[in-house]
């Protein structure tokens, strides 16, 4: 079997699965418990949150531990709109975003903000110049995914955070689940970060907001008051010493990783550029471990299935939205033609990615290619 759907998630590392049992068995207190073992656990918690904060060079910023991206995302964006509701109402997203930022964004649109998307060009990066004539003194929120997800292509999120340094009211929330690991994450002058666990060998049900000013933001679950107020009830100690690790040895393997991807990712295009009637729908200077491809003609359910039976594991544009029968907003952001959406597929790679599995996907593809040539446009 050839695992190409690393994006939608990834295998847990074999020692952040030690670490989450080893944690289970032995430091299973209640952190908030007074006694001596809630003592313990708590100082594992802050441990976890310290080496979190050494792996991706924070300073001030506070770590806090949530289910997921998922929650991350709802977590600041509903909680900084709350907060910063008298000063404005306007929130600038695009429609590159994933679910979980469009959904809140769009919620949130219906009690009173005001929402307003930047354009997109053609290479799938936000619009800088359109994003500068959205700017007003009324603008409380920005946010913008660092890579995304269904083409990989990279934010220039550096320059986001510059432009909104005359913006002092606008908080700027950045989506970097499939960033980390990949990039150096960017932290200067970006007002919060959602990261998810499993994207990088970690563990489903787990992620972080990394949050620089806890004044700024609202809680939206209400409780015990753990996690800095911001996420009640009781704190799940082993999976976050967990992600913690996932975290250090994500950022640790980063450099050598990306260099095989980028061989990886070459050799991919190369392939299948000889290909008559395949595309490439991906940017040259996306993220390395993102490739979608387009069979015009040929819907791109058909293609997994037709990958899945050669053992080769993929998926349609992303797992989260690829249930929904409509064209995918991303890719007709970017200008993408209705037939390379729907005959769309992305093979995402990790760490487990070898050069040789290669082989066995170029045998695939070569199946696969035949069986639905006559339908290609
Ligand atoms: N943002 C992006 C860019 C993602 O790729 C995902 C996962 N597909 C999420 C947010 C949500 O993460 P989770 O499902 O782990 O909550």
């Amino acid at each position: 079997m050839l695992y190409f759907d690393n994006a939608a998630t990834t295998k847990p590392d074999s020692s952040v699965l030690d670490s989450f049992m080893k944690v289970n068995q032995q430091y299973f207190y209640n952190p908030n418990s007074p006694h001596a073992k809630g003592v313990e656990a708590s100082r594992l918690l802050q441990q976890a949150r310290n080496q979190i904060k050494s792996a991706l060079n924070l300073n001030d910023e506070t770590v806090i531990f949530t289910s997921g991206a998922t929650e991350s995302n709802n977590m600041a964006l509903k909680g900084v709109a709350y907060q910063k509701k008298q000063f404005g109402r306007t929130i600038i997203t695009s429609v590159l975003e994933h679910p979980s930022v469009l959904e809140v964004c769009r919620a949130l649109e219906t009690q009173g903000f005001v929402l307003k998307y930047v354009n997109v060009t053609k290479a799938g990066r936000i619009d800088m110049d359109h994003l500068k004539s959205l700017m007003s003194s009324d603008v409380i929120l920005v946010t913008c995914m660092h890579v995304n997800n269904i083409m990989g292509q990279v934010q220039p999120i550096e320059d986001i955070a510059t432009l909104l340094k005359d913006y002092p009211k606008a908080h700027f929330h950045v989506d970097a689940v499939q960033a980390l690991g990949k990039l150096p994450l960017i932290t200067q002058d970006v007002d919060s970060i959602a990261l998810s666990g499993h994207k990088f060998n970690g563990l489903k049900g787990q992620g972080v907001l990394i949050l620089n000013n806890m004044h700024n933001i609202e809680p939206i679950i209400h409780g015990g008051g753990q996690e800095y107020g911001l996420r009640s009830g009781t704190v799940n100690v082993p999976i976050d010493v967990a992600s913690a690790k996932a975290i250090r040895l994500a950022e640790e393997r980063r450099s050598d990783m990306m260099s095989a991807l980028v061989q990886v990712n070459q050799t991919l295009r190369d392939f299948i550029s000889q290909y008559k009637g395949v595309c490439i729908n991906s940017p040259i200077d996306a993220s390395p471990h993102i490739l979608n491809i387009a069979f015009p003609g040929v819907r791109g359910e058909v293609l997994v299935n037709a990958f899945s039976k050669q053992g080769v594991m993929i998926s349609t544009t992303s797992a989260c939205s690829s249930k929904h029968a409509k064209v995918n907003e991303v890719l007709q952001a970017m200008g993408i033609s209705t037939s390379c959406i729907l005959g769309s597929i992305r093979l995402s790679f990790d760490i487990n990615t070898q050069h040789a599995d290669i082989q066995q996907f170029k045998h695939a593809f070569d199946k696969v290619y035949k069986e639905v040539k006559e339908l290609l446009e």
